[in-house]
């Protein structure tokens, strides 16, 4: 059949879940046996969102074609398992940045350049191409209807709806409908006002989906309806729920995907079978033990600033049938306050990617506290480096070692990479290059070297793993380190850039330089996080 398209906006207020009713949605689809693609549309100017603080937009999600994205295809990866790739996310920036590049080269012949058609041109370009036979492309519209920002995606999704037809183009709007405890009511006018702005713009949508903290009574649901001119039907609840993973199996007991597929005069057919969401639930509602993570990072107050990370360890969580808790401990308050008060007692201690020097030394402390003291201890890119710091300065007896990312050092145990291979090419950059898009990003292979403890937990010695770093361990101290006993268990193919290490005489002590959360599924938990998780609930039986 040829591609159906669903666009997805949102009113009322922004973080009602647009990416996770986009790839719920996914799911549910693909559950019914369809080939379902998930696509985002950021109105922000950035490029892409690689240069913004993850306070600003939370996490950075990078692909496996090395593009710096928007958290929200993160979810789309953990419901429908399909890798999201640069053509899966585009900002206005990025549009405006290429119509404009055009225009200097000349491409508009003289004309004006304009926002209708140009840049509606180039957005629906975009939404269009790069598909795979797709039976269903879902599309995200980043920001709130009403917003300035988007008008040009909002215009150009429109002129796609009326060149595609009903028959190949849907709308799905997103809104809140509140509960006022004053008066003891759900209120529809929000949403009522929402589709107003919506239909100001010429778009009329065909699905309403009304988050709410409560089930919304016929009376209201019939209001909705009445007022924005759609069937009662088709206003559907999403009600609040425990768990992201219960969501695709709520929206088919709302009638989400009967609703879409209706939109589309197809017959809905037998239900999906939805048995592998309903399993992670149970095992997520009724898990047989606890362990608690301490995250030692500098985001903490930000948890979206972590996202695929606190999602692949409830990942290890499940595959483990246990609750992963998560303590987020801000590094920086080792600078004033003893490890051994905030980390006793914990099962297991990560520290996760992070930036600069800031909170750096609390790091290292942590990875310190879980060496010393035989906690489990899991660094991620950083965090690897923080553990290698920590080696050389305390098992190597070099403690003038650090990172250039600190500035110099006299031993620089991560340095600034300034040349690497990426397939038969040798990528180069220097300390003065621009800073967006120029880190080593996207899936690199990695060789591990077999009977390590690595590769006994992936069972494999050959991994590809997603990359977003500029420092990296430098290779030339690797005797001096494994003679300390921090072993070089993983590297580039070519040998020269480590990408994972291990201590010998730890129970669980693992750096890896790549972000293996970015790949971690709850219906395929990634091998690190089940072993780390098993690891921390060995530690939760000896303390
Ligand atoms: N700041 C470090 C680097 O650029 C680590 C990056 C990260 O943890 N993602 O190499």
């Amino acid at each position: 059949m040829a591609t159906r398209f669903i666009f997805i906006t949102g009113g009322v207020v922004s973080s009602l879940g647009k990416g996770l009713a986009s790839a719920a949605l996914g799911a549910l689809l693909q559950a019914r046996g369809y080939r379902v693609r998930v696509r985002k549309l950021d109105p922000y100017l950035n490029v892409d969102p690689g240069t913004m603080s993850p306070f600003e937009h939370g996490e950075v999600y990078v692909t496996d074609d090395g593009a710096e994205t928007d958290l929200d295809l993160g979810h789309y990866e953990r419901f429908i398992g399909v890798a999201a790739t640069q053509s899966d996310n585009v900002t206005t920036g990025r549009i405006y940045s290429d119509v404009l590049g055009r225009e200097r080269r000349g491409d508009y012949l003289g004309g004006t350049v304009q926002v209708i058609p140009h840049v509606t041109d180039a957005i629906k370009k975009f939404v269009t191409a790069d598909l795979l036979s797709e039976d269903f492309v879902i599309c995200e519209i980043g920001g709130t209807v009403g917003d300035i920002e988007s008008l040009p995606f909002l215009e150009a999704i429109r002129q796609l709806g009326n060149e595609l037809g009903p028959e190949r183009a849907m709308f799905v709007h997103l809104t809140l409908v509140p509960y006022l405890a004053s008066s003891g009511e759900l209120k529809t006018k929000p949403t009522q006002h929402s589709v107003m702005e919506l239909q100001r713009v010429g778009i009329r949508p065909h699905v309403l989906l009304c988050r709410c903290d409560r089930p919304i009574p016929n009376g209201e649901r019939n209001k909705i309806a009445l007022f924005c001119n759609i069937r009662p039907e088709a206003v559907v609840p999403a009600i609040d729920i425990d768990t992201i993973y219960q969501v695709p199996i709520s929206y088919h007991e709302e009638g989400f995907d009967t609703q879409v597929l209706t939109h589309f005069g197809i017959e809905a057919g037998e239900t999906p079978n939805l048995d592998t969401w309903r399993e992670i639930v149970g095992r997520i509602r009724e898990p047989d033990g606890e362990v608690t993570i301490a995250v030692v990072g500098k985001y903490t107050d930000l948890p979206d600033a972590y996202k695929s990370l606190s999602e692949a360890l409830a990942h290890g969580g499940i595959a483990n049938h246990a609750r992963v808790n998560l303590d987020w401990i801000a590094s920086e308050i080792f600078e004033e306050e003893d490890t051994v008060e905030h980390l006793n007692g914990v099962h297991g201690i990560l520290v996760p990617g992070g930036f600069g020097e800031r909170g750096a030394e609390g790091k290292i402390q942590a990875v310190q506290f879980a060496r010393e003291h035989n906690v489990p201890y899991f660094g991620i890119c950083f965090g690897m480096q923080m553990a290698v710091i920590e080696a050389a300065r305390n098992l190597a007896g070099m403690p003038e070692a650090g990172s250039t990312e600190f500035g110099p050092c006299a031993d620089p145990v991560v340095g600034l990479m300034t040349e690497w291979q990426q397939g038969d090419a040798k990528v180069q950059r220097s300390s003065g290059d621009n800073l967006g898009g120029t880190m080593r990003l996207g899936a690199y292979p990695a060789s591990l070297e077999s009977r390590t403890h690595i590769a006994e937990i992936y069972g494999l010695t050959e991994i590809a793993e997603r990359h977003r770093h500029r420092y990296e361990v430098n290779i030339n101290y690797r005797n001096t380190l494994e003679g300390a006993g921090l072993k070089f268990s993983g590297t580039s193919p070519d040998g020269l850039l480590p990408e994972t290490v291990e201590l010998e005489d730890h129970p669980w002590f693992i750096g890896v330089q790549f972000h293996p959360e970015l790949k971690s599924k709850p219906f395929e938990p990634h091998p690190l996080f089940k072993s780390f998780v098993a690891a921390a609930l060995d530690q939760s039986r000896l303390v």
